[in-house]
């Protein structure tokens, strides 16, 4: 047995006994969240502050789409700027969070469903995972690791390959879904004299229609009916023309066990056709 794992045996013995950390579903919204001062960033780092601090994340991004499923593999990665046309004041923000052999070690091992190939250079971290992570655990000092979306993938397959996952839960690790429960970049809308751009609280009636029914089926458990988005009549199918902003939160709602509650935080759509509706499933008190 080589060194690594027999350090990764010795961490998982103590670990295993921790209590079963909450899991995220986030929607991200714009990069600049990164750098701005709003409500929606100011729920985020409350949410960091509130949460017992984890051992590592594990994040599930909506900007990283592979062909099979990845994990970053890295001890350094870097940060990616994967996004065009905004200031250079966002293109210098690095969030040096260190990676972690170990937790995609264990990402690999849980994961009976599919092959996971591990990353050692090519990705890092997206805008989808830093964004948030860069306000909610602004001291960038717990390791991060990326898990891909497998554009191969159904949703059911994305849902049951997520379930593998709740062994780390128990281990210390957050499990992160980053994107956005309605995503519809092509119908952003502005009501007149509005002044706040991308952050103006505004949503179209399909947008707050889609709102509703995803809360309404996560509420009551259908979360089978979630994963068949497609038969969920018109406004769904604006709300997710293209399904990587929406698989995160299948991953997070998979991780739901039957004593866990959910609560909602920012829940409200911006620029007509986002919400940023997030939740937090964790053990009810
Ligand atoms: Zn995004």
């Amino acid at each position: 047995m080589s060194n690594k794992l027999r350090d990764l045996d010795k961490m998982i013995d103590v670990s295993q006994s921790s209590e079963a950390m909450p899991v995220l579903f986030v929607g991200h919204g714009s990069p600049m969240n990164a750098i701005e001062d709003n409500d929606v960033v100011r729920m985020w780092g409350r949410v960091g502050s509130e949460i017992p601090k984890p051992r590592a994340i594990l994040c599930v991004s909506a900007h990283w789409e592979t062909r099979g499923t990845r994990v970053t593999a890295m001890e350094k990665p870097r940060t990616i700027h994967d996004f065009g046309g905004f200031p250079r004041e966002l293109f210098d923000v690095q969030y040096p969070a260190p990676g972690s052999m170990q937790l995609a070690q264990e990402t690999h091992d849980v994961i009976q469903l599919a092959e996971v190939y591990f990353d050692h250079s090519e990705w890092g971290l997206d805008h989808g995972c830093w964004s948030v992570l860069n306000k909610m655990f602004p001291a960038a000092d717990v390791p991060v690791v990326q898990i891909s979306l497998d554009v191969g993938m159904t949703p059911q397959q994305h849902f049951a390959l997520a379930r593998e996952l709740a062994a780390l839960r128990r281990r210390g690790v957050l499990i992160f879904g980053s994107g956005n429960m309605v995503h519809n970049l092509r119908r952003i809308a502005l009501p007149a004299g509005s002044t706040e751009g991308f952050n103006t609280r505004y949503g179209l009636d399909w947008a707050l229609e889609a709102n509703m029914v995803f809360k309404e089926l996560i509420d009551a458990g259908r979360f089978d009916h979630l994963a068949d988005y497609k038969s969920l009549g018109r406004a769904v199918q604006l709300a997710v023309p293209t399904p990587e902003h929406y698989l995160p939160m299948l991953y997070t709602l998979a991780l739901k066990d039957d004593d866990d509650g959910i609560s909602y935080f920012n829940d409200y759509a911006l620029a007509g056709s986002l919400t940023m509706t997030s939740m937090m499933i964790d053990k009810q008190k």
